[in-house]
C-alpha cells in the first residue's frame, strides 16, 4: 500500500511535534495504520538521530527483519546501512545505521553493556499490547532508568525519547504507568467483518489435533464459494502449518475452475506458509499481490495477527488455538503448549478482514467453547514464564529489588522465588542475593541459564569444544527431518539410527555434537544433510551460532578472573558431566517399567520421547538428565543423557536446602 495511504499519514506533523514535546509518549492505531514502518521514517526525516539512533523493538524476530527490510526498501537504501536489524545470532546493521530494528531481547542486552542507552535518541518499545515478557521488562527498566533526568540526557543534546506503541485501545493503564504521559491516537478505519461459528471444534477438542484437518476444510470452502480477496489462515506453529499446506495443495489440485467455484474470476489459489523460523526470501513473498485471477492463501501462525499485515485479506479462518511459552509449575518447567487463543485475540484475529474493505471471519470452533474455553483477555508472558534470565538480568543492573520493580503487570511472588532459587543453584547468586562472578559471565550468553552453566563449566576445564556446538544445536529449531510418510519415515528412521551409532553412545547431546561435526567437516555439508535427513538450513544457523558463542566466549575468557578448573575424573566422562553441572535441576530417576520420576521435588512422573535416541532403552538406564519436556497427555522428556548417580550427588541437595527467603532478602532490603 502507497505509503501516503496510510492513516498515519495525516498525523505526520502532530506527532512529530508530539515526540519533541515528551520524554514519554504513547501511539496507538489499529494494526496496518503504519506505525512500524512510517514513524520512524518520519523522526528520522525530522532530524532525530542527529545524536544517537532510532531503535525499534520488536517481540517477534520475523517482524524485526521483514519491516526492516520494507521499510530500507522505501527508503531507498541497502539493508544494513541506514536502516538494519538485529535480532539474537544474526546483526545486520553497520555503524551507519540510524534506524535500528531489533527484538526486546537485543534492546535488553544493550541495555545490560551501556544502560543509559547513549547510543540512541530514540527508542521506541513496538507491540506493547503484545505484553511479551522483554517489552514488559523494558518498559519498567526505561521508567526507572529514566526518571532521573541525569541518565536520561547522558551524552545527548536532548533527552532519550522514547515512544510506546500499541495496536489496542486499551492504553489507560500504560499512561498511568508511565507518569500520565499524554496518548497520540491514530484515527483509523475499520471495516465491519461479520462472524461465523463453526461446529469442529467444542471443549470435548481441546487435545486433539483434527483443527488442522477441519481449517483447510473451511478454506477450501472460502475458496470455491466466496467472491474473490485473499484468505489468512490461523494456526499454531510450523508443523501444523506445513501439515495444512499439503492438504491444501492435494484438495486444489483437484478444483475444476470450470464448476466448482462461485467467482468465475477465481481461477486457482496460491498456498503460502508464514511462520517464525521460516528462510527470510520466502517471507517476502507473503506481502506480494498474487497474479491476476489467483487468490492468496496464507496460513500463518500469530505473528499475522498484529506484527504483521498482509494487504488484501478478505476472509479470516480461525483455528482457535496458538502455541504458547507456559511456565508449567506441575513439572516446574517451561513448555511449549497448544492453547485455546483469549476472546480479545480472537477478535484481533477477526479484524485483520476489515482493513480495506468488509470482510468475513470463519471460526472452526462453537460458540460454547468460546463461552466455556476461551479466556476474556491474554494473560501477560510475565505472569506465565520463568522469569529466570530477566531476574538475573535486572540483578546484574544493580537491581536488587526484584520483588518491588516497577513491573506493569506483577508477576506471582512466587514464580520470582522460583527464579531466585534456579539462579542460586547455578551459583548465579549467592546466598544472600547477589550476582557472583559466574552470575556476571552467564548473563552474556543468549541462552538458557542451564545451558550456559555447563557450558561455562566446560570452558574452565577448557574442553568448550564439546559444549558449544550443543549449545549451538539446542538454539536453533528442528535438527532432524521427520517425513511423516511412512516408507520415507523408515528410511529416515535408519539414517538417524546410523547417527547414533556413530557417537558410539546412547545420549543425545552427543549425537548432536555428531551431527554437528559431521556435517562441519563434509567436503558437501548441504549434500550431506539431504542424505542424513538433517534439515541443512538448521546446520547452517547452528554453525553461525557456534560462531558467534565462540565470539562471547573469547571475549570473557580474557577477563583475568575468568574460571580455570582442574578436571580429575575418567576423560570419557568429561562430557556428560559438565551437562550435569547445569542440568541437574532437570534429573529423573527410573521409578517402574518406562516410567521416570523428576527429583526436583516436584517428584513428576515421566516418560522418554518418542524422538529420543534412549527412546525403547528405557529398562537399560537409571539416571538420566534432559533439556526439555512436552506436555500432552503425558509429560515427555526430550533430548535425554544417561548419567550416574555420583554426578549430581553432590548437587542435588542444593535443590533443597535453598532457603529462599534468604534469597529474596536482599530483594526485599
Ligand atoms: P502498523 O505497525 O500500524 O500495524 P505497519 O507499519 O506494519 O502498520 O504497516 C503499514 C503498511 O505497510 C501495511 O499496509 C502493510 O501491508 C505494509 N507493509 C508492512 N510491511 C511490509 C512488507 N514487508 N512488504 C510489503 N508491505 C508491507
Ligand atoms: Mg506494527
Amino acid at each position: 500500500m502507497d505509503a501516503k495511504k496510510l492513516p498515519i499519514y495525516h498525523q505526520k506533523n502532530k506527532l512529530i511535534q508530539a515526540v519533541r514535546e515528551n520524554s514519554f509518549l504513547i501511539v496507538s492505531g489499529e494494526t496496518g495504520s503504519g506505525k512500524t514502518t512510517q514513524l520512524p521514517q518520519y523522526l528520522y526525516e525530522a532530524g532525530f538521530c542527529k545524536d544517537g539512533k532510532i531503535g525499534i523493538t520488536q517481540p517477534r524476530r520475523v517482524a524485526a527483519i521483514t519491516v526492516a527490510q520494507r521499510v530500507a526498501q522505501e527508503m531507498h537504501c541497502s539493508l544494513g546501512l541506514e536502516v538494519g536489524y538485529q535480532v539474537r545470532f544474526d546483526d545486520f546493521t553497520t555503524p551507519s545505521t540510524v534506524v535500528k530494528y531489533m527484538t526486546d531481547g537485543c534492546l535488553l542486552r544493550e541495555v545490560l553493556a551501556d544502560p543509559a542507552l547513549s547510543a540512541y535518541g530514540v527508542i521506541i518499545l513496538d507491540e506493547v499490547h503484545e505484553r511479551s515478557l522483554n517489552t514488559d521488562i523494558l518498559l519498567g527498566l526505561l521508567k526507572k532508568v529514566f526518571s532521573n533526568p541525569h541518565t536520561a540526557s547522558k551524552g545527548r543534546s536532548f533527552p532519550l525519547k522514547v515512544v510506546v506503541m500499541s495496536a489496542t485501545m486499551e492504553t489507560d493503564k500504560l499512561s498511568v504507568f508511565l507518569n500520565n504521559c499524554p496518548v497520540f491516537t491514530i484515527p483509523g478505519r475499520v471495516y465491519p467483518v461479520t462472524c461465523k461459528f463453526g461446529q469442529a471444534v467444542g471443549p470435548k477438542d481441546l487435545e486433539s489435533t483434527a483443527y488442522v484437518k477441519e481449517v483447510v476444510k473451511v478454506a477450501l470452502n472460502v475458496h470455491t464459494t466466496e467472491m474473490a480477496g485473499d484468505i489468512l489462515v490461523f494456526l499454531t506453529g510450523q508443523v501444523e502449518i506445513e501439515r495444512a499446506c499439503d492438504l491444501l495443495f492435494e484438495k486444489a489440485e483437484c478444483i475444476d475452475y470450470r464448476y466448482d467455484v462461485y467467482d468465475r474470476t477465481v481461477e486457482g489459489l496460491l498456498i503460502l506458509p508464514l511462520y517464525g523460523s521460516m528462510p527470510t526470501d520466502q517471507q517476502k513473498q507473503i506481502f506480494q499481490p498474487p497474479p491476476p485471477g489467483i487468490r492468496k492463501c496464507v496460513v500463518a501462525t500469530n505473528i499475522a495477527a498484529t506484527s504483521l499485515t498482509i494487504d488484501g485479506i478478505k476472509y479470516i479462518v480461525d483455528s482457535g488455538f496458538v502455541k504458547q511459552l507456559n511456565h508449567n509449575s506441575r513439572v516446574g518447567l517451561d513448555v511449549l503448549e497448544v492453547v485455546p487463543i483469549s476472546k480479545s485475540e480472537a477478535r484481533q484475529r477477526a479484524g485483520r478482514a476489515g482493513r480495506t474493505s468488509a470482510g468475513k471471519c470463519f471460526r472452526i470452533y462453537t460458540t460454547e467453547f468460546w463461552e466455556k474455553c476461551m479466556p476474556e483477555y491474554t494473560v501477560p508472558e510475565i505472569q506465565r514464564s520463568s522469569l529466570t534470565a530477566v531476574i538475573l538480568t535486572l540483578k546484574c543492573l544493580g537491581i536488587h529489588d526484584v520483588i518491588r520493580f516497577p513491573y506493569l503487570a506483577c508477576p506471582e511472588e512466587r514464580f520470582i522465588l522460583e527464579a531466585l532459587k534456579q539462579l542460586y543453584q547455578f551459583d548465579a547468586i549467592d546466598r544472600r542475593g547477589k550476582v557472583t562472578k559466574l552470575g556476571e559471565l552467564m548473563v552474556e550468553f543468549p541462552l538458557h541459564p542451564g545451558l550456559t552453566r555447563a557450558l561455562l563449566k566446560a570452558a574452565s576445564l577448557g574442553c568448550q569444544d564439546l559444549l558449544l556446538p550443543v549449545a549451538a544445536m539446542l538454539s536453533v529449531e528442528n535438527i532432524f527431518i521427520r517425513p511423516g510418510q511412512p516408507e520415507k519415515q523408515k528410511e529416515a528412521d535408519q539414517k538417524h539410527k546410523a547417527l547414533v551409532a556413530k557417537t558410539g553412545s546412547m545420549n543425545d547431546f552427543a549425537l548432536l555434537l555428531t551431527v554437528f561435526q559431521s556435517c562441519k567437516s563434509s567436503d558437501r555439508p548441504s549434500a550431506w544433510c539431504k542424505d542424513n535427513w538433517i534439515h541443512w538450513r538448521a546446520l547452517k544457523s547452528a554453525f553461525s551460532v557456534e560462531t558467534q558463542l565462540r565470539e562471547i566466549l573469547l571475549r570473557l575468557q580474557q577477563r583475568r578472573d575468568f574460571p580455570v578448573e582442574t578436571f580429575d575424573g575418567n576423560k570419557s566422562e568429561l562430557f556428560r558431566q559438565c551437562l550435569c553441572t547445569g542440568y541437574f535441576t532437570n534429573v529423573a530417576r527410573r521409578s517402574v517399567g518406562k516410567v521416570f520420576c523428576t527429583m526436583d521435588g516436584h517428584g513428576s512422573m515421566v516418560h522418554i520421547h518418542p524422538s529420543s535416541s534412549l527412546f525403547e532403552q528405557e529398562t537399560e538406564l537409571n539416571w538420566v538428565i534432559f533439556h526439555d519436556v512436552m506436555v500432552t497427555s503425558r509429560v515427555y522428556i526430550r533430548t535425554v543423557c544417561p548419567i550416574r548417580y555420583d554426578w549430581v550427588k553432590d548437587l542435588l541437595p542444593k535443590l533443597h536446602e535453598v532457603d529462599v527467603y534468604e534469597l529474596s532478602s536482599v530483594a526485599r532490603e
